[in-house]
Parts: structure tokens; sequence; C-alpha cells
């Protein structure tokens, strides 16, 4: 568990960043599941509660997510499960449990980065920006590659557009972090993909994107079943040799990659509407 000397509750995200940086030991807590899990000792913990971060907005153009927002919030906004196919809402229904996914949020989860996430794969394969109180608005591909920086996640905002997207992964156990996980989304007949839980970092495969885009026109054309299963083969191949794997406690790399091409089949699929 983590110990803090001093608590702060501030009222604007301005005074939340002053406390923050005022001292290397501040930090922000948020949900607080990830940081219970640890034993950092934090000088003054920021609590983010009171600075109105708790919202998802459309905004016209674009569905916005303040840090603050619980996964709970996600999986039951009729604004995301009527938007970008429902998958974010969906993507993070299979964590844990309803009393969990009530606690954790948005901005404690995107910041963190984490290699399993459910939420970071689905989001990039969508048109995310990250806006952050200092660095002001970065995609999400490129936050994913940028260290950690004392900042505050204010919102995350995901663009509107006529896209058809498909979120999958496989889990050990139900209560267990995915052992990979994949999504896939098509915006005027071009393809992104994005893998996570390699065990790394959420990473898109550009070239597997790519390929599909060129094959599945041609499917679409030819609307043979059989073209569609030996597309999705090949862009098996491509993600494995694209996209680097690894092992760890929960799975190893080559099994990571055998089922990576089996979720990716399957989110074709679903995407094709097959
Ligand atoms: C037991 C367990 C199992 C989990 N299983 C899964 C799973 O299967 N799939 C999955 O996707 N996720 C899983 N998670 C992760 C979880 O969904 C959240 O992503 C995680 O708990 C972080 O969210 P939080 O609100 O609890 O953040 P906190 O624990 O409060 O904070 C985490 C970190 O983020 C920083 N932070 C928080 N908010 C901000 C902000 N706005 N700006 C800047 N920094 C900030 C904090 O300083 C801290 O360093 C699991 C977590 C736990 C504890």
């Amino acid at each position: 568990m983590f110990t803090a000397k001093d608590y702060a509750m501030p009222q604007s995200v301005e005074e939340a960043y002053e406390i923050l940086t005022a001292r290397k030991t501040n930090y922000i807590v948020a949900g607080c599941a990830w940081l219970r899990m640890g034993s950092r000792r934090i000088n003054t913990a920021v609590d983010l509660s009171e600075v109105g971060l708790d919202f998802i907005n459309d905004t016209g153009d674009a569905i916005e997510m303040g840090a603050m927002t619980s996964y709970r919030s996600v999986e039951t906004s009729s604004l995301l499960q009527e938007n970008f196919s429902g998958i974010l809402s969906r993507a993070v229904a299979s964590i844990i449990g309803i009393q969990f996914r009530n606690v954790v949020t948005v901005g404690g989860s995107v910041y963190s980065r984490f290699g399993f996430s459910d939420f970071l794969t689905p989001l990039m394969v969508l048109d995310t920006s990250v806006h952050m109180y200092k660095d002001g608005v970065l995609p999400l591909e490129e936050f994913m590659k940028m260290p950690y920086t004392k900042d505050i996640l204010v919102k995350v905002s995901v663009k509107k557009a006529p896209v058809i997207a498909s979120y999958q992964m496989f889990r050990n156990a139900e209560a267990d972090f995915p052992i990979v996980n994949l999504a896939l989304s098509k915006t005027d007949g071009r393809f992104k993909v994005a893998v996570g839980a390699r065990p790394g970092r959420a990473v898109l495969a550009p070239e597997t994107a790519g390929y599909l885009t060129r094959a599945l026109e041609d499917f679409r054309n030819q609307k043979d079943p059989k073209a569609l299963d030996e597309n999705a083969a090949q862009a098996g191949k491509i993600l494995g040799d694209e996209v680097g794997f690894g092992s760890n406690m929960r799975a190893a790399a080559w099994y990571r990659e055998k089922i990576a091409k089996v979720l990716l089949k399957r989110a074709i699929r679903e995407v094709e509407g097959c």
C-alpha cells in the first residue's frame, strides 16, 4: 500500500498542477486501484475528484472523456455504446467486476500506459488525442512512445468518423489480465490494426493494415468467403513479422503470436460482417 504524508483536494487543474510540481514526490491520485498495489511513498497526494474531470461529452466532431471518468461510465455511456462500434464500452466491460470498474479511471489508465490495457488498444485504432495540462494535445500514438513526465492528463478525445471496429482479447481466466489483445478499425475502406498485451505497450501494425486495405477491397469485389480466410491468413503472417511479442509468466511469445493471428481473423470477420 502507498503512504502519503499530506493530502490535497484542489479545485482546478491549474491548482492541481502547482501542487503536483511543487515537490518531486507529490503525485496525482485517481481511482487508486493501481497505486494501492505498490508501496510508493508520496509527500502530497493530489486528488482530482473536485476538479470537474468526470464527464463524457459530445463536442459535435469528437467524444471527450475526462480523466476522472470511471470505466463503469465508459461501459454504460450510450454515447460510447453508439459510436466507434461500441468497442470502448465493450473493451472495458471485461475488466474484473463492476465495483472495480466504478473506481478505476480513464486518466489513471491512459497516463500509466500499461502494456496489458484493454482500453488503450481500441483507442489506438481510433482517431484519439490525449490532452495534457502542460504538454498540450498529443496524438495517442505519440503519447504511447513518450516517457512519464510530471504532468496531468486532463481528458482523452476521440474524433467521430464513419468507423467500423472490433476489439478482441484472450485471457487465461476471466479476472486475469489479457495475454494478448487486438483492435481493428475500418474508416472509409482504410484499416488500422493495434496489438496490445504483447506483453509490452500497444502498437500499431501499419503493414498489416495496409495489406488489409488493399486485399479486402479485392475481396469485397469478389465476395468469395474463401478469399477472406486466405487474406486473413496472409495478414496474420505479416502481423507476426511486424509486431514483436514477448514472454512472461502468462504466456510465451510464440503462443501470443499464434493467438494474435486468431484474434485478427475474428476481427476481420466482425468488421467485414461475415
Ligand atoms: C488488480 C488489478 C487488475 C487489473 N486488471 C486490468 C485488466 O485486466 N485490464 C485493464 O485494462 N486494466 C486492468 N487494471 C488497470 C486498471 O484498469 C486501471 O488502469 C488502473 O487501476 C489505473 O487506474 P486508477 O484510476 O486506479 O489510477 P491510480 O492507481 O489512481 O493511478 C495510477 C497512476 O496514474 C497516475 N495518474 C492518475 N491519474 C492521472 C492523471 N489524470 N494525470 C496524470 N497522472 C495520473 C497516478 O499518479 C499513478 O502513478 C488492473 C488493475 C488492478 C489493480
